[in-house]
């Protein structure tokens, strides 16, 4: 291990902003290749970083597989790994400030969402997977089971070296998500962080190191998705990945997966969230949850509520309120904590949510707010709060995930219509349902087909509930009590305790005794 901690970043007079490197084998290393980090709401440059091939990938997953078999991490007790999560949790908790502000110089989220989604909720994740590792039963007795006796053990193992690979929206949290349990359990593990937002990944590296992590078991490298996403995905010495990024891509991985060694896959994707407002709902509070349901981190977040569902009974005098109340949404950098709403992540994506506006124009919805560039913002990725009305389930915008600041609205006459098109969706992530009646939304939510229900919220992720889709939307889960499942091999051995074995089942099979052993 060595010995000093050193900053991810360098800061030499040769660059005027931080280079950051990667991380591989303890090591910080630097590549001839680099990213420009982009800040979307200025296109200023935040930082560069080295960009990592298929060297680099094949480095790390070689470092991460000798730490597995050196065994020093996965070999200590449940305590001590929980330990040194515990630590970084302290270690970042203490830094929030400094890594909210990168978070959203990087990513563009308004800075109180930075602060929570990477700074607190890191920070919590991974004290709730701590706690996990110490109270998880790696090894119990198995029962006795009568009939033909026996008894035995249930172990669960560590996989072996887990790839992680993360999109940009919530960089530091979702790589939490796969890499608290993946340690938790005695894996070793190799990060491909987003080529937009590597900075995160490679504070919480440094802050691994610090804790005491042997080198080699956790590795993050940068790199396109296509290149080094792509080799992780099929490198044969990988043997669990777990995947957070579109649904398109996810199928990508999976089918990697497969071909290559079978690798255990965790998949969360994409989503087209369903926000169901019941008739008896507060509606005031349902216009500004279906704003926060939509409008979160510019709607580039997996879980949004884009499909806003609402009576016919109410249907215009909401609409009406919802665009009053978006006029009153403050544009502007998300470093200013007046800023309600920050950029998207580029301009491709900018002109991705742009062009389904105009094919919604197309197939016939009503564009009721929005929908454009904000005046006065010349600079950066921006896309105003946008409302699309008379939209109908079977349209392109009601199907596909824009991953914008753009909500469609549609009606519903029964509540059974209003489920019978939440349910009709390739995805099934996120949905909500508004009612001042907790039991009529509790039946709602039961015959609803996603993978989280909130009910007179939204985005409610929290560590204690397990996080996952129905259909398209992903494969396992993540989060919750059964967290390290996911990054562990369930191992039976069971031990006969009857004393005359051939009695049993060979005396079925051999019609004579098995003659002594000398004879
Ligand atoms: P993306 O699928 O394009 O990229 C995600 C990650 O995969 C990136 O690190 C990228 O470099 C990498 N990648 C790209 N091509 C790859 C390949 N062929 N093989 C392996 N890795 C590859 O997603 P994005 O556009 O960056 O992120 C937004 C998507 O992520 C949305 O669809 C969103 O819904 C989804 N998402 C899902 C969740 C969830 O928990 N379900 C959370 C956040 C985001």
């Amino acid at each position: 291990m060595t010995s000093t901690i050193e900053s991810p970043a360098l800061t030499s007079s040769e660059v005027s902003v931080p280079h950051y490197r990667l991380f591989i084998d303890g090591e910080w290393v630097d590549t001839s290749e680099q990213y420009v980090i982009v800040n979307p709401a200025t296109e200023e440059t935040v930082a560069t970083a080295a960009k990592g091939g298929i060297d680099q990938a094949d480095a790390a997953v070689a470092a991460a597989r000798r730490a597995f078999d050196q065994g020093i991490w996965r070999s200590l007790p449940p305590v001590r790994r929980a330990a040194v999560l515990e630590a970084v949790a302290d270690a970042l908790e203490a830094r929030s400030e400094e890594l909210a502000a990168t978070a959203t110089r990087e990513g563009g989220a308004p800075l109180y969402l930075s602060m929570g989604l990477n700074a607190i909720t890191p920070v919590s994740n991974l004290r709730y997977f701590a706690e996990l590792a110490r109270r998880y039963q790696f090894e119990a007795p198995g029962p006795v089971v009568g009939g033909i006796a026996h008894g035995g053990v249930i172990r669960r193992e560590p996989i072996g070296v887990c790839a992680a690979i993360v999109p940009w929206n919530f960089p530091l949290a979702l790589a939490v998500w796969k890499i608290g349990p993946a340690l938790a359990a005695g894996n070793s593990v190799v990060l491909k962080t987003d080529e937009k937002t590597p900075i995160g990944a490679l504070e919480l590296a440094r802050e691994l190191q610090a804790a005491g992590l042997p080198d080699g078991v956790f590795n993050v490298v940068t790199g396109d998705g296509e290149v080094v996403g792509a080799h992780l995905a099929a490198h044969p010495d990988v043997n669990k990945i777990g995947f957070t990024g579109s649904s398109e891509v996810g199928r990508k991985v999976a089918e990697a997966a497969g071909r290559s060694n079978l690798k255990r896959v965790t998949l969360e994707l994409g989503g087209k969230g369903p926000n169901i407002v019941l008739a008896d709902a507060d509606m005031q509070m349902a216009v500004d949850g279906a704003i926060w349901g939509f409008l979160m981190h510019a709607g580039q977040a997996c879980e949004s509520g884009t499909r806003l569902l609402l009576p016919s009974s109410v249907h215009d005098r909401f609409v009406e309120r919802l665009v009053d109340r978006l006029a009153t949404v403050r544009i502007g950098d998300p470093l200013d904590p007046t800023s309600n709403l920050g950029p998207l992540i580029s301009a491709a994506q900018r002109d991705r949510v742009l062009r389904y506006v105009e094919l919604a124009r197309v197939e016939g919805a009503t564009v009721a707010c929005g929908g454009r560039v904000p005046a006065g913002t010349d600079k950066g990725y921006w896309v105003e709060p946008t409302v699309l009305t008379d939209v109908t389930n079977d349209m392109r915008v009601a199907r596909e995930e824009i991953f914008g600041p753009v909500l469609c609205v549609l009606r519903y006459d029964t509540v059974d219509e209003a489920i019978e098109i939440a349910n009709d969706s390739d995805f099934g992530l996120a949905a909500g349902v508004w009612s001042s009646n907790v039991d009529a939304a509790l039946d709602v939510a039961r015959r609803l087909e996603a993978g989280s229900v909130w009910i007179n919220d939204f985005h409610m992720a929290n560590e204690n509930y397990p996080f996952g889709g129905f259909k398209q939307s992903g494969v396992g889960r993540e989060l919750g009590v059964n967290a390290l499942d996911a990054y562990t091999e369930a191992k039976s051995i069971q031990i006969s305790m009857e004393p005359d074995i051939q009695k049993r089942a060979y005396g079925l099979a051999l019609s004579t005794p098995a003659p002594a052993w000398g004879d």
